[in-house]
C-alpha cells in the first residue's frame, strides 16, 4: 500500500531538495498536495517516482522535481495571481494554488481539462479556474499575471504571455527548436514599453511535450511561430582540451594496451564498467587490462556481474577444478550474450592457459559470478511459470525486470509495469517455485564443494530467500539496492576468503561501477551501486573505470526475455560527454582526468550520459537510455572508443549468426 504523506516527504527530500530547491513556499506546498490523485488508477504506486507519467492523450504529468524548478524560478509568493499554461493532469496548477492567491490554468485537451477540474473539486481546491483551450493566447481577461508558467516546449516565446506579464513578473517557458528537448527561459518583464523590456535567463536543458497553438507548435509538429531560438554552445573547446588530455589507445592484443593502466596496479579492487551489455570492445578492453593486472600485478579474482552458480562452471573449467556433472552448460538463459560470446571465451581461454603454469599453480585466478544468488535463474522460471497461468501478469514482470537494467524512465513503460490483478495472486507460488530451485541448486553446489558456499553462506541464502524472492518479484528501486549490496558484498567474502593481500577486477555495467553519489540514480532516487560501496569501503584503493562509446552497433534485445538483436547505436546526444569525447576526435582512450585539473574541473559540471543494458530501444534513446551524471566524480578514468561493434554471440541458438560452441559454454 502507498504511504502518501511518508513517500511525499520523501519525494521532496531526495529529489527536490536533493537537487538543490531551496524556496520554501515550493516544498511546503509539495509536502501538501496528493500527488497520487493526480495520476490514472493504477499508477499510484509510481506516483513518486523521479519521472514524467502518462496522463492520457499522449500527455504526461511532469515530473516532480521540474514542477519544483520552475515554480522556485517563476519566484511565486502569497497573494501573486498566476497563470499556468498546460494543466495536464492539474497537478501544478494544484501545487501553484497552495502558495498563490489565484491560479488561472489553461489546457486544450478537453478531457483531461474535465478531469483536473473535477480533482480539485474533491480536493477542495477552490482558488483554481480552468479554462479549455489554446494557453498560447494567454488569459487577456485575467491579464496581467505576476508569473506565467508554460508547461509544454515551443518553439518560439509567444507574444501574448510577453504582453500579459505585470511589471516584475516572471515567465517560465521550454523553448527549443525541436521536439522533446528544449532550454528552460525565465523572462522577465522589467518595463513597461521600449526596447529592454525584458530580460532573458536560461535555466538548462528540459524535456517537456510539445507546446500546440497558435504562437506554438502545428498539430503536425511544423512551427506556427517564428523567433529566435537562443544558441546553445556545444563546448568546442572543451573536447580540445579532452584531446589534448586523450592518451591513445593500441590494439588490444598490443602489450602496450595492458600497460597503460599500470597506474592502477597498487589498488586492492579495480572496477571495469561497460556503456552496454552487447558491445565487443567493452569485452576485449577489459579482457586486455585484467591479462595485465592477473600477470604482472598479483590480481586472483575476476569477479562479474553474473549469476555465482553460471560462473562456477567456468571457474572450474579456468582453475583445472573437476567439473560437477557433465552437461552444465552456463549462461543460458537470458541475456546469454552477455557471457556467451565470443570475447568471453576467448578471455576464458586465456584464463585457463595462464593458470596451468605450474609457477603460478598457488596463486590461480578465479572467476566468480557477484549477482544475487541465481537471479537469472529465478527470473527465468518466474516467467516460465506465469506465461502459463497467466500471461498478463509475465508481460507486466517483463516490463518490471528491466527496471534491473535501468532504463525504466520513458513513461510509456510505466503503463505496462501496472499490476494486474493476477499478479498479487501469483505471488506465492512464485515464491515456493523459486525456494525450490535455490535448494536444488545449494545441493548440486555442495556437492560440487564450492569453497565460497561453507555452511553459513548456505543459511544466509536460505534465510533471505523469501525476502530476496518477494522483492524481486515486484522489481522498483528497491530490488536495485538488494542487488548492488549483494554484489559488494559477495566481493567481499571474495577478498576476505583469500587473505589481506587479495586483489580483485570487477566487470559489471557502469550503472553499477560508476559512484551512484554523482548520477541520477543516487541524487534522484536514492538508489547506490557497488562502486559507491567500494569507494565508501575501500577508499583510494579502489579505482572506477568506465566505458563509453559514439556510435557503431550493439547486441541487445527490445524487451525483457526477447531475443538478441543487433541494433545500429544512434550517435550521441549533442549535451552528452559521449559528444565532448566524439568531438576530440580520438578513436580511442583512454582519459585520466586527473591529469588536468582545469579540464577535470569543467567537466564536473552535470551532463548527459548514455547507459543501454541488455534492453535497448533506440526509439526512445534519450528519455529510456540517457541519465544525467557528473563524470569525473563517478569515475577515476574513462575509456573511449569512438566506434564500437556488437558482440558475436556463442551456442545454437544464434547457429546460424554465430560460431560453433565450444566448452566450458557447450557440447
Ligand atoms: N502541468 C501539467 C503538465 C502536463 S503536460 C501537470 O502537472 O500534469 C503539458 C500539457 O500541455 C499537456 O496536457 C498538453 O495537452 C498541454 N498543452 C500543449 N499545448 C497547449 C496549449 N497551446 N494550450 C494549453 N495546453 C497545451
Amino acid at each position: 500500500m502507498l504511504d502518501g504523506p511518508h513517500s511525499r516527504n520523501r519525494m521532496v527530500d531526495v529529489q527536490i531538495v536533493g537537487r538543490g530547491v531551496r524556496d520554501r513556499n515550493v516544498l511546503d506546498a509539495m509536502r501538501e498536495v496528493p500527488r497520487e490523485k493526480f495520476v490514472d488508477p493504477g499508477f499510484e504506486e509510481f506516483a513518486y517516482e523521479d519521472s514524467a507519467l502518462p496522463i492520457g492523450e499522449g500527455q504526461t504529468i511532469s515530473q516532480p522535481y521540474i514542477v519544483a524548478l520552475m515554480i522556485e524560478a517563476a519566484e511565486v509568493k502569497p497573494g501573486d495571481r498566476v497563470l499556468e499554461v498546460g494543466a495536464g493532469s492539474g497537478y501544478a496548477a494544484a501545487v501553484l494554488s497552495r502558495i498563490a492567491a489565484r491560479v488561472h490554468a489553461i489546457e486544450r485537451h478537453g478531457a483531461l481539462g474535465e478531469a483536473a477540474e473535477k480533482r480539485f473539486d474533491r480536493l477542495g481546491y477552490r482558488n483554481i479556474d480552468l479554462r479549455v483551450g489554446d494557453g498560447t493566447r494567454g488569459w487577456p481577461e485575467a491579464a496581467p499575471f505576476d508569473a506565467i508558467l508554460v508547461a509544454a516546449g515551443g518553439p518560439a516565446i509567444p507574444q501574448a504571455l510577453k504582453d500579459q506579464l505585470n511589471v516584475g513578473g516572471r515567465l517560465v517557458i521550454p523553448i527549443g527548436d525541436k521536439h522533446r528537448t528544449q532550454r528552460l527561459l525565465r523572462i522577465t518583464r522589467i518595463g513597461r514599453t521600449g526596447g529592454a523590456e525584458f530580460q532573458e535567463e536560461d535555466l538548462g536543458r528540459v524535456m517537456f511535450v510539445p507546446l500546440v497553438g497558435e504562437q506554438g507548435w502545428a498539430e503536425n509538429g511544423i512551427r506556427a511561430a517564428t523567433n529566435h531560438v537562443p544558441g546553445h554552445s556545444a563546448g568546442r573547446r572543451l573536447s580540445e582540451m579532452i584531446a589534448a588530455v586523450a592518451e591513445p589507445l593500441p590494439d588490444f592484443d598490443d602489450p602496450a594496451f595492458g600497460t597503460a593502466f599500470d597506474r592502477f596496479s597498487d589498488k586492492k579492487v579495480v572496477l571495469l564498467g561497460e556503456a552496454s551489455h552487447g558491445t565487443s570492445e567493452f569485452y576485449k578492453a577489459r579482457a586486455a587490462i585484467t591479462r595485465r593486472l592477473i600477470e604482472a600485478h598479483g590480481f586472483t579474482i575476476v569477479a562479474v556481474e553474473a549469476d555465482w552458480p553460471d560462473a562456477a562452471v567456468v571457474d572450474r573449467y579456468v582453475r583445472h577444478r573437476p567439473s560437477v556433472t557433465s552437461n552444465e552448460i552456463p549462461f543460458r538463459r537470458f541475456p546469454t550474450w552477455m557471457w556467451r560470446n565470443t570475447d568471453v571465451a576467448a578471455f576464458i581461454d586465456w584464463l585457463r592457459d595462464r593458470n596451468e603454469n605450474a609457477a603460478v599453480n598457488a596463486r590461480r585466478a578465479g572467476f566468480y559470478g557477484l549477482d544475487i544468488y541465481n537471479m537469472s535463474g529465478s527470473i527465468g522460471a518466474v516467467l516460465d511459470y506465469l506465461d502459463k497461468v497467466d500471461p498478463e501478469a509475465a508481460a507486466v514482470a517483463r516490463e518490471r525486470y528491466g527496471c534491473l537494467t535501468r532504463w525504466q524512465k520513458d513513461p510509456s513503460t510505466y503503463g505496462r509495469a501496472v499490476l494486474s490483478a493476477g499478479y498479487a495472486k501469483c505471488e506465492k507460488a512464485v515464491i515456493a517455485q523459486c525456494r525450490e530451485l535455490l535448494a536444488k541448486r545449494l545441493d548440486y553446489a555442495r556437492s560440487g564443494g564450492e569453497s565460497y558456499l561453507d555452511a553459513a553462506q548456505n543459511a544466509r541464502l536460505i534465510a533471505s530467500a523469501e525476502r530476496y524472492y518477494r522483492i524481486m518479484y515486484y522489481g522498483g528501486a528497491e530490488s536495485w539496492n538488494l542487488r548492488d549490496s549483494h554484489m559488494f558484498e559477495t566481493l567481499q567474502h571474495l577478498l576476505e576468503a583469500q587473505g589481506p593481500n587479495a586483489k580483485a577486477v570487477v566487470w559489471a555495467h557502469n550503472s553499477h561501477i560508476g559512484d551512484a553519489r554523482y548520477t541520477e540514480m543516487g541524487t534522484a532516487r536514492d538508489e547506490l551501486n557497488i562502486g559507491q560501496l567500494c569507494r565508501e569501503h575501500f577508499g583510494r584503493q579502489a579505482a572506477l573505470i568506465g566505458f563509453g562509446t559514439h556510435t557503431g552497433t550493439v547486441a541487445a534485445a527490445t524487451n525483457w526475455d526477447g531475443d538478441m538483436e543487433v541494433k545500429q547505436v544512434r550517435p550521441s546526444h549533442r549535451d552528452s560527454y559521449e559528444r565532448l569525447c566524439h568531438d576530440a576526435g580520438v578513436q580511442r582512450f583512454l582519459l585520466d582526468p586527473r591529469r588536468d585539473e582545469a579540464l577535470r574541473r569543467r567537466l564536473l559540471e552535470p551532463r548527459l550520459e548514455r547507459f543501454i543494458g541488455v534492453i535497448y530501444r533506440p526509439e526512445t534513446e534519450l528519455v529510456s537510455h540517457y541519465a544525467e551524471a557528473s563524470l569525473p566524480h563517478q569515475f577515476d578514468a574513462f575509456v573511449w572508443f569512438d566506434e564500437t561493434s556488437a558482440v558475436m554471440p556463442l551456442g545454437p541458438e544464434h547457429a546460424r549468426k554465430g560460431v560453433p560452441d565450444t566448452y566450458p559454454f557447450g557440447l
